[in-house]
């Protein structure tokens, strides 16, 4: 491949010095469970993302289900969540026994419609749970406002929103909790699964501190049932000697971002709609295309590798089918998921890369 889709390698190459001093830093310490590097960690992503508490988990979909039952979610009630998202924010809800109550996007942020989520709340809502899909951030302030309005917990997926930015705060803080994976891929990666859940408040932040370690806050004694949660120490060293690093090399993915946009803006191409007064991150540029695999195989042929988030909506998923939503149930999530197709973008691609993608592109795809 002359542009691969990835080169998650490379991030250990720039930071292999700190990285190695860290993992022997742990090993030499003792401290295998919790300990100075998981407060560390927490305490700096925290004031990264400026909310009053970080708690580290031990992945995003824990992240997700545990910030859930601290905010009281349980069975018998409803979520709001995507019809469009990567499949582990549905699973989080239906994990801990509440209800997916999926609700559609906008057209043209693909991220979940405001007017939309307002249309669907029932007596058993309970939480708006909106995904920043793609790195580009949901429209906060109106799911905000109609939280605020119907007395609902506001929980995002900031799996894919590590620095992005809404007036001008970044995401993390300001809403219910917010839940984060730190999977190798995401802006932020470590070294294998870990996650977390920042909150403002306090009793959410204990709520989950306490699940995560088996219900226990005193070795031995069990408030509740908990789980197995624990975000590993290696990995909370890993995290804290690349989270320094996190906004230059999401300026790189911004760089690389505005370079697409430039260069395929007269293309037969639909991209997503930056919404205004929000900064994305680029975890993915995803466009939509009239021939998603044919397009695929094309580039493919051209050295250009490239993926697909996400092939089958959640709702069409054979995991999901007692749910009994066939085709065309959700058809906003089925046009994004039948036709999208995620070109590559990193920080270890090069702007040249960029040019060997769009060259491409422009010999392939008609103009509008
Ligand atoms: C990656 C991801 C998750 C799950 O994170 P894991 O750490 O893999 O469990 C949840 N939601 C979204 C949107 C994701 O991209």
């Amino acid at each position: 491949m002359s542009v691969p889709f990835l080169r998650l390698q490379a991030g250990w190459d720039e930071l292999a010095q700190p990285l190695a001093e860290a993992l022997l830093r742990v090993g030499a310490s003792g401290w295998y469970i919790g300990g100075p590097e998981l407060d560390a960690f927490e305490h700096a992503f925290a004031e990264y993302t400026g909310a009053r508490h970080c708690v580290g988990v031990a992945n995003g979909l824990d992240a997700l289900s545990l910030a859930l039952l601290a905010l009281g979610v349980g069975p018998g009630d409803e979520v709001i969540v995507p019809s469009n998202t990567y499949i582990a924010t549905w699973l989080a809800v239906t994990h801990i026994g509440a209800t997916v109550r999926p609700v559609e996007p906008c057209p043209t942020t693909w991220n979940l419609d405001p007017d939309r989520v307002e249309a669907a709340i029932g007596p058993r809502t309970k939480a708006i749970l909106p995904v920043h899909l793609y790195g580009l951030a949901a429209d906060l302030p109106a799911l905000q406002a109609i939280a605020e309005r119907h007395g609902l917990a506001l929980l995002d997926d900031a799996a894919q929103a590590h620095g992005v930015r809404v007036g001008g705060r970044r995401v993390g803080a300001g809403t219910s909790a917010s839940a984060w994976s730190f999977y190798p891929s995401k802006n932020l990666g470590a070294l294998g699964d870990a996650g977390a859940v920042t909150t403002d408040d306090d009793r959410v932040a204990d709520a989950v501190r306490v699940r995560r370690n088996y219900g226990s806050r005193v070795k031995y004694h069990n408030e509740v049932t908990g789980v197995n949660s624990r975000l590993d120490p290696i990995q909370a060293a890993a995290l804290r000697v690349k989270l320094p690093v996190l906004d230059a090399w999401n300026d790189r993915r911004v760089a690389q971002a505005g370079r697409y946009l430039q260069g395929i803006a007269d293309l037969d191409l639909e991209t997503p709609t930056v919404l205004a007064d929000t900064e994305p991150v680029w975890h993915l540029f995803p466009v939509l295309c009239a021939d998603r695999d044919g397009l695929a195989r094309a580039l493919a042929a051209r050295g250009v590798e490239t993926l697909i988030h996400y092939p089958v909506a959640p709702h069409l998923q054979p995991a999901y089918a007692h749910l009994g939503w066939g085709p065309g149930t959700f058809p906003l999530a089925e046009r994004i998921h039948a036709h999208e197709l995620s070109l590559p973008i990193g920080p270890h691609l090069a702007l040249s890369d960029i040019d060997t993608v769009v060259d491409a592109l422009r010999a392939l795809v008609p103009r509008r």
